[in-house]
């Protein structure tokens, strides 16, 4: 990989604490694609991430204290390095997570489009005057940096997830210790030269790999962090949780979904298709908002599955690196298992495969795109998400029936319909119980807009000047005796 790096020095085997690249390398990366060994990273734990950690408290002070521009400019020499390398942190990215380049590049972009935005909104961090309610006094709100953050990122968007939580942290005034998933360092890595190299002072920014219980626990309970954001499994989310209790601390948490994606009948159908394909197949069906449950009224069901079999048919399967690849391999075994065993059990339940169905014939884990048919409401698809590429088409009769089996579900981050008639389209907009609804499209991700779930898909919102408040406490001050 580091052949093939115009600039080979962002690949890093050491981890970034308090200014210094330190440890060597421990834990091996693989490449989905092939096996292949990319390159080792440190293996630290509950030692180095307190080091970190009191690092960041540290410097903490002078950062918050440096003018909401001098922020900004950083953030913006950060953002342009992010950039000017899109190219080499999308390879480094692709090799380690799996995902088709043209993919990466994507994500590189939203990446660094975080960073640009927070750059922007670290000056617009404004407080209010609030009218007294007595004669003497005047009372004001204002808003301050949290404190140290801590970051925990997935393997799914190795590059982004860590942008959105870092660059809103850095624009309040607060410094970051980020572990990143296991499987997917060196984007990580990589964006943490860039930042250095973008003035980020030492201690600011810090990456620590490793043990990820051992890293969790002290960035949930040493008494400096205030505010942790995860990106991960509803399962180690609800850990954090926990241990965040014990220092009151808040946490912003993103976690799994279980997206319906409904298709009425006076849907624009190949829209609709395009959107379902954009939605569902993206990254190989591994991101939390990709449409897990897909609902088609009817009288267009059998045209919809016809459309959408044809485009399935035609996706182009491989290493994410070759040109024209349009699916990757998945991140590992288990999520291979997972697939099949949600197949298995629709096929049980009665359902068709249309297309694909089982592992592709490139071995490893490589999967065949999978369309189901006549999907049942008791199949283990409808109340889990597959995180992988299979599609499950389920047929409904009318628009209540298709909102109680959306919202039948404990989780609640991304809806999609389809729909043209205005009233319609307000209500089902209206009664979907998830945090974010796309309507007639089937890709609502951008920094501008905030992101995160209900239900137990997570507290917090991300992106946008929501994505702010997270890092910054409101304090009201009474100014009396005037
Ligand atoms: P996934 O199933 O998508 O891998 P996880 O929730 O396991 O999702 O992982 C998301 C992130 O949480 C990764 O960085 C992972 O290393 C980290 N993680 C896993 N277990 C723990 C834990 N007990 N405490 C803190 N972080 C954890």
């Amino acid at each position: 990989l580091r052949d093939r790096l115009k600039d080979p020095s962002l690949l890093r085997e050491q981890c970034f604490i308090d200014g210094a690249w330190i440890g060597a390398g421990a834990t091996v990366v693989t490449n989905p694609a092939n096996g292949q060994e990319l390159g080792k990273v440190p293996k630290m734990g509950a030692d180095e991430t307190t080091q970190a950690v009191e690092a960041a408290a540290r410097a903490f002070p002078a950062w918050a204290k440096l003018t909401a521009k001098q922020r900004s400019n950083i953030l913006r020499k950060w953002f342009e390095l992010i950039v000017a390398h899109r190219e080499d942190l999308a390879l480094i990215l692709t090799s380690e997570q799996g995902k088709p380049l043209a993919e990466a590049l994507g994500e590189v972009d939203i990446g660094a489009a975080y960073v640009e935005f927070f750059a922007e909104e670290a000056r617009r961090v404004y407080g209010e005057t609030i009218p007294t309610q007595r004669a003497d006094a005047r009372l004001i709100a204002i808003k301050q940096p949290i404190g140290v953050c801590g970051a925990i990122t997935p393997w799914n968007f190795p590059n982004s997830m860590i942008t959105r939580k870092v660059s809103p942290a850095l624009a309040a005034g607060c410094p970051v210790v980020l572990k990143p998933a296991n499987e997917t360092p060196f984007s990580a890595l990589a964006l943490a030269a860039l930042a250095e190299k973008a003035g980020v002072p030492k201690g600011v920014f810090s990456v620590v790999t490793g043990h990820a219980s051992a890293i969790g626990k002290v960035l949930c309970e040493h008494p400096a962090v205030r505010f942790v954001g995860f990106t991960g499994s509803t399962e180690v989310g609800k850990i954090l949780y926990q241990q965040a209790a014990v220092g009151v601390k808040k946490l912003g948490l993103e976690l799994g979904g279980n997206a319906p994606f409904i298709v009425f009948d006076d849907a624009d159908i190949d829209a609709a298709v395009e959107g379902a394909m954009v939605s569902k197949y993206r990254n190989m069906g591994q991101t939390c908002v990709c449409a897990n449950r897909i609902y088609v009224q009817d009288s267009v069901y059998d045209a919809f599955v016809d459309k959408l079999a044809a485009k399935v048919s035609a996706m182009k399967i491989g290493d994410g690196a070759e040109p024209g690849v349009t699916q990757g391999p998945l991140i590992n075994e288990a999520a291979v298992e997972k697939t099949e065993n949600h197949i298995a059990d629709a096929v049980a339940h009665g359902a068709k495969v249309i297309v694909g169905g089982k592992r592709h014939a490139l071995g490893g884990t490589f999967f065949e795109p999978t369309v189901l048919a006549n999907v049942r409401p008791d199949a283990l698809v409808a109340h889990e998400e597959t995180f992988g590429p299979l599609a499950p088409v389920f047929r409904f009769k009318d628009e209540a029936e298709v909102i109680r089996l959306a919202n039948n579900s404990p989780f609640g981050l991304a809806s999609y319909f389809y729909a043209r008639d205005i009233g319609r389209v307000w209500r089902v907009a209206e009664a979907l119980e998830s945090g974010m609804v796309g309507v007639n499209s089937g890709l609502i991700t951008t920094e501008v807009a905030p992101f995160g779930g209900v239900k137990e898909s997570g507290l917090g919102r991300e992106g946008s000047h929501h994505g702010m408040e997270e890092y910054v406490e409101i304090k009201y001050v009474m100014m009396a005796g005037i």
